[in-house]
């Protein structure tokens, strides 16, 4: 019988190859067999990862070409065959990722798994955009969320007392009834926020707006998936190179002052 190979879940980080860590770019080296994403780095896969054979299990939105057990079970039969299996993600493999489904079903099937982390999108595009996710006097503490579908009334009441900054992904769609939800449950309406699309990429385009307006802002620019939402007062420190070291400290000491 042949040998079982192992399977390595590699976080790709958010799209850009410079957000490749070290450890990634080694496991990518040594693969037979390289599943991955269309979030994942791949325009440079063939020459990271030379000696692989490269699948792209891919899903958009509303359109799944193998769904997560038919991956699973890719992964476990090219293992079984005695490949080494990088399974390459977007961002980190345990954020949203479906990661720990893929890391049972090795566990299920005997064979040996090991997770690299990524840069999640969910840091790193507010950050290429200009947004730092905190701010010393403005913001202590961050959610993530998933928009994938709405969230319930008692968590948009939850989220809406917490203070901080929410980062919102595969939240395009769900936009309406959170801006909604939270304006329901106490939010300002002129809290400022951003919309990120297609971070790293060339077609990178941030939106901003408040929480009042920024359904339509959304609309009205066509914004679509994939985005990352950032809701919170730090969006108004938007650090972008146009703006001189003077006018930052003024606008951080004014957001400071709100909050
Ligand atoms: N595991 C991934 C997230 C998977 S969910 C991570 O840690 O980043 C997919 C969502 O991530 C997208 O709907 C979008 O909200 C966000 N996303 C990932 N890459 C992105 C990018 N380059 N630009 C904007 N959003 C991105």
């Amino acid at each position: 019988m042949t040998e079982a190979g192992t399977v390595t879940l590699v976080g790709g980080g958010p799209g850009d190859e410079g957000l490749l860590t070290v450890a990634a770019t080694a496991a990518l080296r040594s693969a037979d067999v390289v599943l991955y994403d269309r979030l994942a780095p791949h325009s440079v896969l063939s020459e990271l990862a030379p000696h692989a054979t490269l699948i792209n299990v891919g899903k958009t939105p509303g359109h799944h070409p193998i769904d997560q057990a038919g991956i699973e079970a890719e992964i476990v039969q090219h293992a079984r065959a005695g490949a080494n299996v990088v399974r390459l993600k977007g961002g980190d493999p345990y954020i949203f990722g479906r990661g720990s489904e893929e890391v049972l079903a090795c566990h299920r099937a005997g064979i040996p798994v090991r997770v690299i982390p990524g840069v999640t999108s969910a840091v790193a595009v507010p950050a290429t955009a200009g947004i730092p996710l905190t701010h010393r006097g403005v913001s202590r503490l961050f959610t993530v969320v998933s928009g994938h579908v709405p969230l319930t009334e008692p968590e948009l009441e939850h989220l809406a007392g917490l203070g901080g900054t929410i980062v919102v992904l595969m939240g395009v769609g769900t936009l309406p009834p959170l801006a909604f939800g939270l304006q329901r449950h106490g939010m300002e309406a002129d809290m400022p926020v951003a919309i990120i699309e297609r971070g790293f990429s060339p077609q990178q385009r941030t939106t901003i707006a408040d929480l009042g307006t920024i359904v339509q802002a959304a609309s009205l620019a066509g914004v679509s998936s994939p985005a990352v939402i950032v809701i919170g007062r730090v969006v108004e420190l938007a650090f972008s190179g146009d703006l001189g070291a003077t006018e930052l400290m003024q606008r951080a000491e004014r957001v400071a002052a709100l909050g």
